[in-house]
């Protein structure tokens, strides 16, 4: 996901965020488990219980493996994520974070976009802005070559049929000035980052604040067609999925 905001950036960022202390839990223990598993066991157990929801049984495996000095594999973090996503549960989602925080996947790209990607999901953009704010590796794209990367998109965008409508610009500017600050409105910016920085067919992930406007919505209905690429933006509403040409919401939101 790339993120246009500014206020992503605020220094406000609680930076002990991810060291701060979760809630202790009390486990049952009913959970299976005995300190001679070897690493293979354990870690398919692990995959099972993500796999059936048991949340609170992966994690009390997760803690064994600690103890034990042992590592929890990527792939098995991954349905961690998802389990205690689909769970709805944001403090287990944070607990989760806790783990990949402390294990070699920490600020790895998939795994960042990943837990903000959940965290929208659960309605914590506070969580997902602070995933973006701690993230080690900062976009390495320079500003300028973003820019560049969107004036060419956008030529290619009105060989296909984009027509900018000024309407959405406020300012009192000629209509050549309306259409250049269309072109860089942020989320359009983010996307270029994007198609720099990710293999060619990566989906792209977008978060705004504020309500995309009318005009940004068309010319990503037609970037997604021009790029081949699923563009997914989510603003301060709802999930704008661009595929092929078109949006999910079908231009009503
Ligand atoms: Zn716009
Ligand atoms: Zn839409």
């Amino acid at each position: 996901m790339i993120l246009p905001s500014p206020s992503l950036t605020s220094p406000s960022v609680n930076k002990n965020f991810f060291s701060a202390p979760l809630p202790v839990r009390s486990f049952k223990p009913s959970i299976i488990a005995c300190a001679s598993c070897n690493h293979g066991s354990q870690s398919s157990t692990l995959e099972s219980l993500c796999k059936e929801g048991k949340v609170d049984e992966a994690f009390q495996i997760i803690d064994q493996m600690d103890r034990q000095g042992l590592a929890a594999k990527p792939v098995n973090l991954v349905l961690l994520l998802q389990a205690c996503a689909e769970a709805r549960s944001l403090l287990s989602v944070r607990k989760a974070h806790q783990c990949i925080e402390r294990s070699s996947c920490r600020g790895s790209r998939p795994f960042i976009y990943k837990l903000a990607e959940v965290y929208c999901k659960l309605g914590s953009m506070e969580d997902a802005r602070k995933v973006f704010d701690e993230m080690p590796v900062k976009p390495v794209v320079k500003r300028r070559e973003a820019y560049v990367k969107v004036r060419k998109l956008h030529e290619r965008m009105r060989a296909a049929g984009y027509v900018p409508d000024t309407r959405y610009v406020l300012h009192d500017i000629d209509e050549k000035e309306k259409e250049r600050a269309l072109m860089y409105h942020s989320e359009r910016l983010a996307i270029a980052h994007g198609l720099i920085n990710t293999p060619p067919g990566t989906t792209l992930r977008i978060m705004k604040n504020l309500r995309i406007c009318g005009d940004c919505h068309n010319a990503i209905k037609i970037m997604s067609k021009v790029v081949e690429r699923e563009i997914i933006v989510r603003d301060n509403k709802r999930f704008h999925h661009f595929r092929d040409g078109v949006c999910s919401c079908g231009d009503y939101w």
